[in-house]
């Protein structure tokens, strides 16, 4: 008889000293868990929950949101999963929260900002999720989108908890909310730093416009400073820092995050495979040589070369 196919055992993302490094999957739909797993995904990073509801006209109801968390949750029994608050705007309009026209939504009502003029949508979006979290096993947290200050984190995570949620944290998307990442930290329970918005504010260059595409890269040293805010934050004060957005699936950059202080990183799936075998190349030591090498270059060409000839001197 042919023996069954050899199913390759996937180790928890580590370093070669073995510093874990939680790897977890981004994802958009329920549809998707199967796919992650399959692909040896910790947990998830990020679940997009205004996939959900993009050609929805109306709010989505209390309880057509507790039956699809109630299945995310249930795909990831006994795993981490960070759910995102409704993120509205910009390049993921909703109907039903973004509908007065701006000159520039990328700057305008989104995020957090969409849902706090729209308080009702919120709660109704975290009541769901409690009650998804009561009746499942994986373990939630809770997370706003485009936070930029102190007040609004501090108000996001009173009320996740006030509607029986254990963890809630903020992503750092936006330069300000780096900037004050201690203080920030300080009020919340974990860090996500959403790399493509912190790209394009940092840049100030429109992520959907082809013109300025050149702009929008991570590996830039000023992004890169301020990803090091956050990570800097995070290790003074014991909270979790990840990383969610695209930089994270870049292997190379994997590892410049890590050495940055990242303590998680999310991506999509496909990624998974690459990161980890970067990641399990070198030690915590190494990834931060490679992050101070990265934060010295003049800019994200000069970064990304000068990363590759560090890391092939040593292999
Ligand atoms: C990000 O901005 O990096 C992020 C993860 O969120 P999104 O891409 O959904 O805006
Ligand atoms: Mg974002």
């Amino acid at each position: 008889a042919r023996a069954a196919a050899a199913v390759t055992p996937v180790g928890p993302g580590a370093l070669a000293d073995g510093t874990l490094v939680p790897l977890l999957a981004n994802l958009g739909s329920v549809a998707g868990a199967a796919d992650a797993l399959a692909k040896g995904a910790e947990g998830v990073g990020l679940f997009r929950t205004e996939f959900l509801f993009l050609d929805s006209d109306r709010a989505p109801s209390v309880a057509e949101q507790q039956e699809k968390y109630t299945q995310l949750l249930t795909s990831f029994a006994g795993k981490k999963v960070v759910v995102r608050a409704l993120d509205a705007g910009a390049d993921k309009p909703l109907s039903f929260l973004n509908d007065e026209p701006e000159e520039n939504p990328a700057l305008g009502l989104r995020g957090l900002r969409a849902l706090r003029a729209n308080e009702s949508i919120l709660r109704d979006q975290l009541s769901a999720l409690a009650a998804a979290d009561a009746a499942t096993e994986a373990e939630l947290w809770v997370m706003a989108p485009m936070v930029s200050t102190v007040e609004e984190t501090r108000y996001f995570t009173t009320l996740a908890r006030e509607l029986g949620l254990t963890t809630a944290g903020v992503m750092v998307e936006v330069p300000a909310a780096a900037l004050l990442a201690d203080r920030i930290l300080a009020d919340t329970d974990f860090a996500s730093i959403g790399t493509n918005d912190l790209t394009q504010y940092t840049l100030a260059a429109d992520r959907l416009l082809g013109s300025v595409a050149s702009f929008q890269d991570p590996w830039h040293p000023a992004v890169l400073r301020l990803v090091g805010e956050v990570g800097r934050a995070g290790a003074l004060l014991g909270k979790p820092v990840g990383i969610c957005g695209e930089a994270a699936a870049d292997p190379a950059l994997a590892v410049v995050l890590v050495g940055l202080g990242a303590t998680s990183l999310s991506m999509s799936p496909a990624a998974l495979a690459d990161v980890r075998a970067e990641l399990s190349r070198f030690t915590l030591d190494q990834a931060k040589e490679f992050a101070e090498i990265a934060l010295s270059a003049n800019s994200a060409v000069e970064a990304r070369v000068a990363v590759a000839a560090a890391a092939s001197s040593l292999t």
